[in-house]
């Protein structure tokens, strides 16, 4: 299915829930996070309504081979790559995933582990 109708991000994506772009291409787009973790939180979405990570076909995986690119150049856009960033995924319920529409978190502009 390429869309879901009940789904938060294709709404967003469709603009029936508004949010700001920051970054689009005919594979994915991106937007601020509304609850942010880290001075920059951004999520990186497939357009394509695929529900986790477990649902992505073999010969889909170049999708998430373009979602690591598109973190690296929004990393180096936003000035966190230099110092460290975080590209997260989280899948299904102990996973930490609540929206079922696969994405992937960049988190930058602080550090971890510390
Ligand atoms: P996850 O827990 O990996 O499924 O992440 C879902 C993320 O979506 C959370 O970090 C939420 O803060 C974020 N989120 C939920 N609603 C919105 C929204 N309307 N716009 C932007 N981010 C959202
Ligand atoms: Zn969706």
């Amino acid at each position: 299915m390429d869309h879901d109708p009940n789904c938060l991000f294709c709404k967003i994506d469709q603009g029936e829930i508004p949010s700001e772009k920051l970054y689009e291409d005919d594979k994915v787009f991106a937007i601020k996070d509304i609850h942010p973790a880290a001075p920059v939180h951004v999520l990186i979405i497939p357009h394509a309504h695929i529900p986790t990570l477990l649902d992505v076909a073999d010969d889909q995986f170049d999708l998430v081979a373009h979602v690591f690119r598109v973190a690296c150049k929004l990393a180096k856009e936003f000035g966190v790559a230099e110092q460290g960033f975080k590209v997260l995924h989280n899948v299904n319920e102990w996973g930490g995933q609540r929206v079922f529409h696969i994405h992937f978190h960049l988190l930058g502009g602080k550090k971890w582990g510390e």
